[in-house]
Protein backbone atom coordinates (compact mmCIF):
# COMPACT_ATOMS: atom_id res chain seq x y z
CA UNK A 1 0.00 0.00 0.00
CA UNK A 2 1.63 3.55 -1.08
CA UNK A 3 1.04 5.43 2.23
CA UNK A 4 -1.71 3.81 5.19
CA UNK A 5 -2.71 7.33 5.42
CA UNK A 6 -2.30 8.74 2.19
CA UNK A 7 -5.69 9.21 2.02
CA UNK A 8 -6.38 11.05 4.98
CA UNK A 9 -3.28 13.30 4.60
CA UNK A 10 -3.65 14.47 0.94
CA UNK A 11 -6.49 15.54 -1.20
CA UNK A 12 -6.85 15.22 -4.96
CA UNK A 13 -5.28 17.24 -7.39
CA UNK A 14 -4.83 16.71 -11.11
CA UNK A 15 -3.69 19.25 -13.74
CA UNK A 16 -4.98 22.26 -14.90
CA UNK A 17 -6.32 23.30 -18.18
CA UNK A 18 -4.88 26.00 -20.18
CA UNK A 19 -6.77 29.28 -19.58
CA UNK A 20 -9.50 29.49 -21.82
CA UNK A 21 -8.43 32.54 -23.64
CA UNK A 22 -5.26 30.68 -25.46
CA UNK A 23 -6.49 27.61 -25.56
CA UNK A 24 -9.20 28.85 -28.15
CA UNK A 25 -6.73 29.79 -30.38
CA UNK A 26 -5.50 26.90 -31.33
CA UNK A 27 -6.26 23.14 -31.39
CA UNK A 28 -3.47 21.87 -28.69
CA UNK A 29 -4.31 19.58 -26.09
CA UNK A 30 -6.26 21.16 -23.23
CA UNK A 31 -4.00 20.45 -20.15
CA UNK A 32 -1.02 21.73 -18.69
CA UNK A 33 1.54 19.47 -17.69
CA UNK A 34 1.34 17.60 -13.80
CA UNK A 35 4.62 17.11 -11.89
CA UNK A 36 6.48 13.80 -11.25
CA UNK A 37 6.06 14.81 -7.09
CA UNK A 38 2.30 15.88 -7.36
CA UNK A 39 1.65 12.37 -8.95
CA UNK A 40 3.97 10.60 -6.04
CA UNK A 41 1.65 12.02 -3.59
CA UNK A 42 -1.89 11.39 -5.72
CA UNK A 43 -0.40 7.58 -6.01
CA UNK A 44 -0.66 7.88 -2.51
CA UNK A 45 -4.11 8.37 -1.61
CA UNK A 46 -5.01 5.15 -3.05
CA UNK A 47 -6.11 2.53 -0.23
CA UNK A 48 -5.01 -0.73 -1.93
CA UNK A 49 -8.68 -2.04 -0.99
CA UNK A 50 -9.23 -5.20 -0.64
CA UNK A 51 -12.03 -4.94 -3.58
CA UNK A 52 -10.91 -2.55 -5.11
CA UNK A 53 -13.90 -1.16 -7.10
CA UNK A 54 -12.25 0.72 -9.25
CA UNK A 55 -10.84 -2.44 -11.32
CA UNK A 56 -14.10 -4.04 -10.92
CA UNK A 57 -16.72 -4.56 -14.32
CA UNK A 58 -17.90 -1.23 -13.41
CA UNK A 59 -15.21 0.90 -12.87
CA UNK A 60 -12.51 -0.79 -15.51
CA UNK A 61 -13.54 -2.91 -18.55
CA UNK A 62 -10.16 -3.68 -19.75
CA UNK A 63 -9.67 -4.66 -15.72
CA UNK A 64 -6.52 -2.32 -15.03
CA UNK A 65 -4.56 -3.18 -12.13
CA UNK A 66 -5.08 0.39 -10.79
CA UNK A 67 -4.08 -0.31 -6.89
CA UNK A 68 -0.66 -2.03 -8.06
CA UNK A 69 0.20 1.26 -10.14
CA UNK A 70 -0.64 3.83 -7.74
CA UNK A 71 1.98 2.05 -5.56
CA UNK A 72 4.25 2.04 -7.67
CA UNK A 73 4.42 5.89 -9.14
CA UNK A 74 4.04 7.03 -5.19
CA UNK A 75 7.66 4.82 -4.92
CA UNK A 76 8.82 6.50 -7.94
CA UNK A 77 9.03 3.07 -9.65
CA UNK A 78 7.44 4.35 -12.82
CA UNK A 79 8.83 1.45 -15.73
CA UNK A 80 7.47 -1.25 -13.30
CA UNK A 81 4.28 1.02 -12.92
CA UNK A 82 4.50 0.72 -17.13
CA UNK A 83 4.74 -2.72 -16.73
CA UNK A 84 1.88 -2.76 -15.11
CA UNK A 85 -0.25 -0.57 -17.36
CA UNK A 86 0.71 -3.00 -20.39
CA UNK A 87 -0.34 -5.94 -18.81
CA UNK A 88 -4.12 -5.23 -19.63
CA UNK A 89 -4.01 -1.98 -21.77
CA UNK A 90 -2.10 -1.35 -25.24
CA UNK A 91 -2.90 2.54 -25.33
CA UNK A 92 -3.15 3.84 -22.27
CA UNK A 93 -2.24 7.07 -23.45
CA UNK A 94 -5.57 7.27 -25.43
CA UNK A 95 -7.65 6.50 -22.39
CA UNK A 96 -5.02 8.45 -20.09
CA UNK A 97 -6.28 10.93 -22.17
CA UNK A 98 -9.91 10.40 -23.60
CA UNK A 99 -11.78 8.09 -20.98
CA UNK A 100 -14.42 9.63 -18.46
CA UNK A 101 -13.26 7.21 -16.13
CA UNK A 102 -15.55 4.81 -14.91
CA UNK A 103 -13.15 3.60 -12.45
CA UNK A 104 -12.94 7.01 -10.76
CA UNK A 105 -16.57 6.79 -10.15
CA UNK A 106 -16.13 3.51 -8.69
CA UNK A 107 -13.06 4.34 -6.32
CA UNK A 108 -14.07 3.72 -2.98
CA UNK A 109 -11.81 6.78 -1.49
CA UNK A 110 -15.21 7.90 -4.00
CA UNK A 111 -18.02 7.35 -1.23
CA UNK A 112 -17.00 9.82 1.38
CA UNK A 113 -14.08 11.88 -0.28
CA UNK A 114 -12.94 12.73 -3.74
CA UNK A 115 -11.87 9.63 -5.56
CA UNK A 116 -8.11 8.74 -6.27
CA UNK A 117 -6.74 10.75 -9.66
CA UNK A 118 -6.62 7.04 -11.75
CA UNK A 119 -6.73 8.75 -14.99
CA UNK A 120 -3.89 11.66 -14.70
CA UNK A 121 -1.46 8.68 -13.37
CA UNK A 122 -2.20 6.67 -16.35
CA UNK A 123 -1.68 9.41 -18.32
CA UNK A 124 1.78 10.09 -16.88
CA UNK A 125 2.73 6.39 -16.59
CA UNK A 126 2.45 6.41 -20.49
CA UNK A 127 4.04 9.31 -21.42
CA UNK A 128 6.55 9.06 -18.81
CA UNK A 129 7.43 5.61 -20.76
CA UNK A 130 7.19 7.12 -24.08
CA UNK A 131 9.68 9.94 -23.11
CA UNK A 132 12.04 7.62 -21.34
CA UNK A 133 12.07 5.14 -24.71
CA UNK A 134 10.82 2.07 -22.64
CA UNK A 135 7.88 1.73 -24.96
CA UNK A 136 9.46 -0.75 -27.56
CA UNK A 137 8.21 -3.48 -29.98
CA UNK A 138 7.57 -6.42 -28.56
CA UNK A 139 8.29 -9.09 -31.01
CA UNK A 140 6.54 -12.45 -31.32
CA UNK A 141 8.45 -15.24 -30.98
CA UNK A 142 7.57 -17.44 -33.41
CA UNK A 143 5.38 -16.98 -36.52
CA UNK A 144 2.57 -19.27 -36.84
CA UNK A 145 1.96 -18.61 -40.32
CA UNK A 146 -1.31 -17.64 -39.92
CA UNK A 147 -2.88 -14.49 -41.62
CA UNK A 148 -5.82 -12.01 -40.06
CA UNK A 149 -7.89 -9.43 -41.97
CA UNK A 150 -8.68 -7.10 -39.68
CA UNK A 151 -11.55 -4.61 -40.85
CA UNK A 152 -11.29 -0.95 -39.44
CA UNK A 153 -8.35 0.88 -37.35
CA UNK A 154 -10.66 2.31 -34.24
CA UNK A 155 -9.07 1.24 -30.99
CA UNK A 156 -10.86 -2.00 -31.19
CA UNK A 157 -9.28 -3.13 -34.35
CA UNK A 158 -5.88 -1.85 -33.85
CA UNK A 159 -6.26 -3.58 -29.73
CA UNK A 160 -6.56 -7.09 -31.58
CA UNK A 161 -4.13 -6.44 -34.44
CA UNK A 162 -1.61 -5.95 -31.99
CA UNK A 163 -2.48 -8.63 -29.81
CA UNK A 164 -2.70 -10.73 -32.72
CA UNK A 165 0.73 -9.84 -34.30
CA UNK A 166 2.57 -10.21 -30.77
CA UNK A 167 1.78 -14.13 -30.48
CA UNK A 168 2.85 -14.65 -34.01
CA UNK A 169 -0.02 -14.35 -36.93
CA UNK A 170 0.13 -12.06 -39.87
CA UNK A 171 -2.16 -8.50 -39.49
CA UNK A 172 -3.34 -6.71 -42.06
CA UNK A 173 -5.62 -3.41 -41.14
CA UNK A 174 -7.78 -2.56 -43.42
CA UNK A 175 -9.17 0.79 -43.12
CA UNK A 176 -11.82 2.75 -45.64
CA UNK A 177 -10.41 6.63 -44.29
CA UNK A 178 -7.16 8.22 -45.58
CA UNK A 179 -5.75 8.08 -42.85
CA UNK A 180 -5.31 4.93 -39.45
CA UNK A 181 -7.09 5.41 -35.96
CA UNK A 182 -11.02 5.81 -36.16
CA UNK A 183 -12.48 7.86 -34.18
CA UNK A 184 -9.14 8.85 -32.78
CA UNK A 185 -8.22 9.93 -36.05
CA UNK A 186 -11.47 11.69 -37.40
CA UNK A 187 -13.78 12.19 -34.53
CA UNK A 188 -12.14 13.16 -31.82
CA UNK A 189 -10.70 16.70 -31.98
CA UNK A 190 -6.88 17.43 -31.45
CA UNK A 191 -7.61 19.91 -28.21
CA UNK A 192 -8.63 16.23 -26.95
CA UNK A 193 -5.70 14.60 -28.08
CA UNK A 194 -3.14 15.86 -30.66
CA UNK A 195 -2.56 13.35 -33.44
CA UNK A 196 0.72 12.32 -32.64
CA UNK A 197 0.02 10.33 -29.80
CA UNK A 198 -1.50 8.11 -32.00
CA UNK A 199 1.27 8.20 -34.50
CA UNK A 200 3.94 6.98 -32.18
CA UNK A 201 1.97 3.97 -31.30
CA UNK A 202 1.13 3.13 -34.88
CA UNK A 203 5.02 2.81 -35.49
CA UNK A 204 5.45 0.38 -33.08
CA UNK A 205 2.34 -1.33 -33.94
CA UNK A 206 4.41 -1.31 -37.31
CA UNK A 207 7.75 -2.55 -36.02
CA UNK A 208 6.05 -5.13 -34.47
CA UNK A 209 4.85 -6.20 -37.96
CA UNK A 210 1.32 -4.94 -38.16
CA UNK A 211 0.25 -3.81 -42.28
CA UNK A 212 -2.02 -0.96 -42.53
CA UNK A 213 -3.90 -0.35 -45.58
CA UNK A 214 -5.74 2.78 -45.91
CA UNK A 215 -8.21 4.15 -48.53
CA UNK A 216 -9.53 0.41 -48.83
CA UNK A 217 -13.47 0.37 -48.51
CA UNK A 218 -14.24 -3.47 -47.65
CA UNK A 219 -17.70 -4.00 -49.87
CA UNK A 220 -16.55 -1.78 -52.06
CA UNK A 221 -12.53 -2.30 -52.86
CA UNK A 222 -12.74 -5.49 -51.87
CA UNK A 223 -15.66 -8.31 -50.18
CA UNK A 224 -15.53 -9.90 -47.58
CA UNK A 225 -15.59 -13.51 -49.68
CA UNK A 226 -12.21 -12.38 -51.26
CA UNK A 227 -10.77 -11.57 -47.50
CA UNK A 228 -12.07 -15.20 -46.38
CA UNK A 229 -9.75 -16.60 -49.63
CA UNK A 230 -7.21 -15.07 -48.56
CA UNK A 231 -7.28 -14.85 -44.89
CA UNK A 232 -8.04 -17.48 -42.74
CA UNK A 233 -9.80 -15.00 -40.44
CA UNK A 234 -11.31 -11.96 -40.42
CA UNK A 235 -12.52 -9.41 -37.47
CA UNK A 236 -14.92 -6.83 -38.25
CA UNK A 237 -13.92 -3.63 -36.30
CA UNK A 238 -15.96 -1.39 -37.94
CA UNK A 239 -17.52 0.71 -35.76
CA UNK A 240 -21.11 2.37 -35.23
CA UNK A 241 -20.93 5.19 -37.99
CA UNK A 242 -24.55 4.79 -38.42
CA UNK A 243 -25.73 8.64 -36.79
CA UNK A 244 -28.75 9.02 -35.74
CA UNK A 245 -30.92 11.46 -37.84
CA UNK A 246 -33.56 14.27 -37.43
CA UNK A 247 -36.10 13.96 -39.99
CA UNK A 248 -37.49 17.05 -39.21
CA UNK A 249 -39.08 19.88 -42.10
CA UNK A 250 -35.66 21.70 -43.53
CA UNK A 251 -33.44 19.26 -42.86
CA UNK A 252 -31.98 19.78 -46.49
CA UNK A 253 -31.40 23.01 -45.82
CA UNK A 254 -27.62 24.56 -46.07
CA UNK A 255 -25.66 25.01 -42.98
CA UNK A 256 -27.39 21.87 -41.40
CA UNK A 257 -24.61 18.77 -40.88
CA UNK A 258 -23.84 16.10 -38.92
CA UNK A 259 -21.27 16.63 -36.59
CA UNK A 260 -18.87 13.79 -37.70
CA UNK A 261 -19.25 15.92 -41.57
CA UNK A 262 -17.90 18.64 -39.15
CA UNK A 263 -15.61 17.04 -36.68
CA UNK A 264 -13.85 15.39 -39.37
CA UNK A 265 -12.97 18.18 -41.76
CA UNK A 266 -11.52 20.12 -38.62
CA UNK A 267 -8.98 17.51 -38.01
CA UNK A 268 -8.24 17.20 -41.36
CA UNK A 269 -7.28 20.77 -41.45
CA UNK A 270 -5.49 20.01 -38.38
CA UNK A 271 -3.36 17.76 -39.86
CA UNK A 272 -2.79 20.01 -43.21
CA UNK A 273 -5.06 18.21 -45.59
CA UNK A 274 -6.92 19.80 -48.11
CA UNK A 275 -10.92 19.80 -47.98
CA UNK A 276 -12.22 18.81 -51.02
CA UNK A 277 -16.07 18.42 -50.53
CA UNK A 278 -18.37 21.81 -49.27
CA UNK A 279 -16.75 23.40 -46.10
CA UNK A 280 -18.18 23.54 -42.96
CA UNK A 281 -16.99 26.01 -40.39
CA UNK A 282 -17.97 28.08 -37.63
CA UNK A 283 -16.49 31.33 -38.10
CA UNK A 284 -18.38 34.15 -37.63
CA UNK A 285 -21.74 32.46 -37.07
CA UNK A 286 -24.50 31.50 -34.79
CA UNK A 287 -24.13 28.20 -34.22
CA UNK A 288 -26.95 24.99 -31.99
CA UNK A 289 -25.64 22.22 -31.63
CA UNK A 290 -28.37 19.29 -31.10
CA UNK A 291 -27.76 16.89 -28.79
CA UNK A 292 -25.98 16.82 -25.43
CA UNK A 293 -23.57 14.40 -25.18
CA UNK A 294 -19.46 14.33 -25.76
CA UNK A 295 -20.01 14.41 -29.88
CA UNK A 296 -22.27 17.93 -29.10
CA UNK A 297 -19.19 18.92 -26.37
CA UNK A 298 -16.31 18.43 -29.30
CA UNK A 299 -18.50 20.11 -31.79
CA UNK A 300 -18.55 23.34 -29.48
CA UNK A 301 -15.12 23.19 -28.60
CA UNK A 302 -14.30 22.67 -32.43
CA UNK A 303 -16.70 25.94 -33.01
CA UNK A 304 -15.51 28.51 -30.55
CA UNK A 305 -11.66 27.56 -32.03
CA UNK A 306 -13.33 28.30 -35.51
CA UNK A 307 -14.30 31.84 -34.34
CA UNK A 308 -18.41 30.98 -33.64
CA UNK A 309 -20.05 34.45 -32.73
CA UNK A 310 -23.14 32.45 -30.47
CA UNK A 311 -22.88 28.99 -28.92
CA UNK A 312 -26.28 27.25 -28.37
CA UNK A 313 -26.08 23.30 -27.02
CA UNK A 314 -29.58 21.96 -26.90
CA UNK A 315 -30.52 18.57 -25.37
CA UNK A 316 -34.27 16.61 -25.47
CA UNK A 317 -33.48 14.84 -21.87
CA UNK A 318 -33.83 16.84 -18.76
CA UNK A 319 -31.69 19.05 -16.92
CA UNK A 320 -29.93 15.89 -14.61
CA UNK A 321 -29.26 16.60 -10.62
CA UNK A 322 -26.16 18.61 -9.97
CA UNK A 323 -24.46 15.53 -7.67
CA UNK A 324 -25.04 12.03 -8.19
CA UNK A 325 -28.67 10.69 -8.71
CA UNK A 326 -29.94 8.65 -6.01
CA UNK A 327 -31.16 5.92 -9.37
CA UNK A 328 -26.95 5.68 -10.02
CA UNK A 329 -25.80 5.17 -6.55
CA UNK A 330 -21.56 3.74 -5.84
CA UNK A 331 -19.93 2.32 -7.50
CA UNK A 332 -22.16 2.57 -10.96
CA UNK A 333 -21.43 5.27 -13.22
CA UNK A 334 -23.35 8.49 -12.00
CA UNK A 335 -26.58 10.32 -13.75
CA UNK A 336 -25.23 13.70 -12.97
CA UNK A 337 -24.56 17.26 -14.88
CA UNK A 338 -21.26 17.28 -16.67
CA UNK A 339 -19.76 20.49 -17.41
CA UNK A 340 -17.03 19.81 -20.01
CA UNK A 341 -14.06 21.96 -21.42
CA UNK A 342 -16.24 23.55 -23.95
CA UNK A 343 -18.68 24.28 -21.80
CA UNK A 344 -16.48 26.82 -19.86
CA UNK A 345 -15.47 27.95 -23.16
CA UNK A 346 -18.66 29.43 -23.84
CA UNK A 347 -21.92 28.12 -24.39
CA UNK A 348 -25.79 28.81 -23.47
CA UNK A 349 -27.34 24.88 -22.86
CA UNK A 350 -31.23 24.59 -22.98
CA UNK A 351 -32.53 20.94 -21.71
CA UNK A 352 -35.99 19.48 -22.83
CA UNK A 353 -36.25 20.70 -25.76
CA UNK A 354 -37.65 19.32 -29.13
CA UNK A 355 -36.56 20.68 -32.58
CA UNK A 356 -39.54 20.34 -34.82
CA UNK A 357 -38.77 22.08 -37.68
CA UNK A 358 -35.84 24.23 -39.81
CA UNK A 359 -36.73 27.41 -41.82
CA UNK A 360 -33.77 29.66 -44.11
CA UNK A 361 -33.57 31.56 -47.11
CA UNK A 362 -31.97 30.85 -50.01
CA UNK A 363 -31.58 27.56 -49.38
CA UNK A 364 -29.54 28.08 -46.30
CA UNK A 365 -31.01 27.73 -42.72
CA UNK A 366 -31.42 30.51 -40.57
CA UNK A 367 -33.72 29.39 -38.07
CA UNK A 368 -34.73 26.26 -36.03
CA UNK A 369 -38.15 26.37 -34.54
CA UNK A 370 -38.46 23.86 -31.08
CA UNK A 371 -40.92 23.05 -28.26
CA UNK A 372 -40.60 22.08 -24.64
CA UNK A 373 -40.78 18.54 -24.02
CA UNK A 374 -41.74 16.17 -20.54
CA UNK A 375 -41.38 12.74 -20.06
CA UNK A 376 -44.77 11.31 -19.69
CA UNK A 377 -44.52 7.65 -19.20
CA UNK A 378 -41.91 7.05 -21.48
CA UNK A 379 -43.31 9.09 -23.97
CA UNK A 380 -41.81 12.90 -25.24
CA UNK A 381 -45.18 14.91 -24.87
CA UNK A 382 -44.67 18.25 -26.07
CA UNK A 383 -45.33 21.80 -23.83
CA UNK A 384 -48.35 23.42 -25.17
CA UNK A 385 -47.51 27.08 -26.11
CA UNK A 386 -43.81 26.66 -25.61
CA UNK A 387 -42.63 26.70 -28.94
CA UNK A 388 -39.73 29.09 -29.87
CA UNK A 389 -37.91 29.97 -32.19
CA UNK A 390 -33.87 30.23 -32.65
CA UNK A 391 -31.48 32.30 -35.40
CA UNK A 392 -29.33 30.23 -36.59
CA UNK A 393 -26.63 30.13 -39.34
CA UNK A 394 -24.80 26.87 -38.69
CA UNK A 395 -26.89 23.80 -36.81
CA UNK A 396 -24.82 20.90 -36.15
CA UNK A 397 -26.81 17.60 -35.11
CA UNK A 398 -24.91 15.36 -32.76
CA UNK A 399 -27.84 13.49 -31.56
CA UNK A 400 -25.39 9.39 -31.21
CA UNK A 401 -25.35 7.04 -33.62
CA UNK A 402 -28.14 3.97 -33.91
CA UNK A 403 -25.23 1.10 -34.46
CA UNK A 404 -23.33 -0.47 -37.33
CA UNK A 405 -23.85 0.97 -40.98
CA UNK A 406 -25.77 -2.60 -42.21
CA UNK A 407 -26.58 -0.95 -46.09
CA UNK A 408 -23.12 -1.46 -46.98
CA UNK A 409 -21.46 -4.53 -46.17
CA UNK A 410 -23.05 -6.31 -43.42
CA UNK A 411 -26.26 -6.75 -44.44
CA UNK A 412 -25.26 -8.35 -47.83
CA UNK A 413 -23.63 -11.13 -45.47
CA UNK A 414 -26.23 -12.65 -43.90
CA UNK A 415 -24.88 -11.83 -40.30
CA UNK A 416 -27.03 -12.40 -37.33
CA UNK A 417 -27.54 -9.11 -35.25
CA UNK A 418 -28.44 -8.91 -31.48
CA UNK A 419 -31.18 -7.49 -30.09
CA UNK A 420 -29.94 -3.90 -30.31
CA UNK A 421 -29.11 -4.58 -33.70
CA UNK A 422 -25.28 -4.16 -33.00
CA UNK A 423 -23.49 -7.46 -34.68
CA UNK A 424 -24.09 -10.51 -32.65
CA UNK A 425 -21.35 -12.85 -31.59
CA UNK A 426 -20.46 -15.90 -29.55
CA UNK A 427 -18.67 -16.23 -26.31
CA UNK A 428 -15.56 -16.16 -28.34
CA UNK A 429 -16.58 -13.15 -30.48
CA UNK A 430 -17.22 -15.00 -33.86
CA UNK A 431 -20.05 -14.15 -35.54
CA UNK A 432 -22.51 -16.39 -37.11
CA UNK A 433 -20.30 -16.93 -40.53
CA UNK A 434 -17.22 -19.18 -39.38
CA UNK A 435 -13.75 -17.63 -39.18
CA UNK A 436 -15.03 -14.14 -38.68
CA UNK A 437 -15.41 -12.20 -35.38
CA UNK A 438 -16.49 -8.78 -34.44
CA UNK A 439 -15.80 -6.45 -31.79
CA UNK A 440 -15.65 -2.51 -30.77
CA UNK A 441 -18.45 -0.55 -31.74
CA UNK A 442 -19.70 -2.30 -34.54
CA UNK A 443 -20.59 -5.21 -31.99
CA UNK A 444 -21.57 -2.93 -28.74
CA UNK A 445 -22.87 -0.05 -30.36
CA UNK A 446 -21.40 3.13 -29.33
CA UNK A 447 -19.25 2.92 -26.44
CA UNK A 448 -16.18 4.25 -25.10
CA UNK A 449 -12.54 4.02 -26.43
CA UNK A 450 -12.03 1.81 -23.27
CA UNK A 451 -14.66 -0.88 -24.46
CA UNK A 452 -13.56 -0.93 -27.46
CA UNK A 453 -9.64 -1.83 -26.34
CA UNK A 454 -11.41 -4.29 -23.59
CA UNK A 455 -12.93 -6.37 -26.71
CA UNK A 456 -10.65 -6.13 -29.05
CA UNK A 457 -8.50 -8.11 -27.04
CA UNK A 458 -11.16 -10.43 -26.08
CA UNK A 459 -11.82 -10.60 -29.96
CA UNK A 460 -7.82 -11.60 -30.44
CA UNK A 461 -8.52 -14.46 -28.00
CA UNK A 462 -11.20 -15.78 -29.83
CA UNK A 463 -9.32 -15.63 -33.05
CA UNK A 464 -6.32 -17.24 -31.51
CA UNK A 465 -8.39 -19.71 -29.82
CA UNK A 466 -9.78 -20.53 -33.40
CA UNK A 467 -6.46 -20.42 -35.36
CA UNK A 468 -4.60 -22.36 -32.71
CA UNK A 469 -7.40 -24.84 -32.06
CA UNK A 470 -7.96 -24.33 -28.20
CA UNK A 471 -4.94 -22.00 -27.21
CA UNK A 472 -5.59 -18.71 -25.65
CA UNK A 473 -4.18 -15.37 -26.40
CA UNK A 474 -0.80 -14.83 -24.23
CA UNK A 475 0.74 -12.24 -25.03
CA UNK A 476 4.51 -12.12 -23.72
C1 LIG B 1 -16.93 12.81 -31.70
C2 LIG B 1 -16.67 11.65 -30.79
C3 LIG B 1 -15.92 11.85 -29.65
C4 LIG B 1 -15.68 10.79 -28.78
N1 LIG B 1 -14.94 11.03 -27.67
C5 LIG B 1 -14.66 10.01 -26.83
C6 LIG B 1 -13.88 10.21 -25.67
O1 LIG B 1 -13.43 11.33 -25.38
N2 LIG B 1 -13.63 9.14 -24.86
C7 LIG B 1 -14.08 7.89 -25.15
O2 LIG B 1 -13.80 6.95 -24.40
N3 LIG B 1 -14.85 7.66 -26.25
C8 LIG B 1 -15.13 8.69 -27.09
N4 LIG B 1 -15.90 8.46 -28.20
C9 LIG B 1 -16.32 7.07 -28.51
C10 LIG B 1 -15.14 6.26 -29.10
O3 LIG B 1 -14.42 7.07 -30.00
C11 LIG B 1 -15.62 4.99 -29.77
O4 LIG B 1 -16.37 4.24 -28.83
C12 LIG B 1 -14.44 4.13 -30.27
O5 LIG B 1 -13.62 4.85 -31.15
C13 LIG B 1 -14.96 2.87 -30.96
O6 LIG B 1 -13.87 2.17 -31.48
P1 LIG B 1 -14.04 1.14 -32.69
O7 LIG B 1 -12.66 0.65 -32.98
O8 LIG B 1 -15.09 0.16 -32.37
O9 LIG B 1 -14.60 1.99 -33.91
P2 LIG B 1 -14.14 3.37 -34.66
O10 LIG B 1 -13.19 4.16 -33.80
O11 LIG B 1 -15.40 3.98 -35.06
O12 LIG B 1 -13.35 2.82 -35.90
C14 LIG B 1 -13.98 2.11 -36.93
C15 LIG B 1 -13.17 2.25 -38.21
O13 LIG B 1 -13.67 1.35 -39.18
C16 LIG B 1 -13.59 1.95 -40.45
N5 LIG B 1 -14.53 1.28 -41.36
C17 LIG B 1 -15.89 1.25 -41.29
N6 LIG B 1 -16.41 0.52 -42.30
C18 LIG B 1 -15.35 0.07 -43.03
C19 LIG B 1 -15.25 -0.73 -44.20
N7 LIG B 1 -16.34 -1.22 -44.82
N8 LIG B 1 -14.00 -0.99 -44.70
C20 LIG B 1 -12.89 -0.49 -44.07
N9 LIG B 1 -12.94 0.27 -42.96
C21 LIG B 1 -14.14 0.55 -42.43
C22 LIG B 1 -13.99 3.39 -40.16
O14 LIG B 1 -13.57 4.26 -41.20
C23 LIG B 1 -13.25 3.64 -38.84
O15 LIG B 1 -11.95 4.15 -39.07
C24 LIG B 1 -16.18 9.51 -29.07
C25 LIG B 1 -16.97 9.31 -30.21
C26 LIG B 1 -17.21 10.37 -31.06
C27 LIG B 1 -18.05 10.15 -32.27
S1 LIG C 1 -10.98 1.79 -5.31
FE1 LIG C 1 -9.79 3.74 -5.19
S2 LIG C 1 -8.78 3.63 -3.21
FE2 LIG C 1 -9.48 1.54 -3.65
S3 LIG C 1 -7.76 0.51 -4.69
FE3 LIG C 1 -8.98 1.46 -6.31
S4 LIG C 1 -8.07 3.50 -6.64
FE4 LIG C 1 -7.29 2.73 -4.67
Amino acid sequence: MADPRGFLKFTREGPQRRPVELRVKDYKELYNPFEDEKLKVQGARCMDCGVPFCQSSTGCPVVNLIPEWNDLVHRGRWKDALKALHTTNNFPEFTGRLCPAPCESACVLGINSDPVSIRVIEWNIIDKGFEEGWVEPVLPVVSTGKKVAVVGSGPAGLAAAQQLARVGHQVTVLEKADRIGGLLRYGIPDFKMEKWVLDRRLEQMREEGVTFETSVCVGVDTNLDALRRDFDAVLLAMGAEQARELPVPGRELKGVHLAMDYLTQQNKRVAGDAIHEEEISAKGKRVVVIGGGDTGSDCLGTAHRQGCVEAHQFELLPEPPPTRAGSTPWPLWPMRLRTSHAHEEGCDREWSISTTKFSGENGHVTKLHTNRVVFEEGKIVPVSGSEMEMDADLVLLAMGFVGPVKNGLLDSLGLNYDARGNVGVDEHFMTNIDGVFASGDTKRGASLIVWAIAEGRKAAQGVHRYLQAGQSLRTP
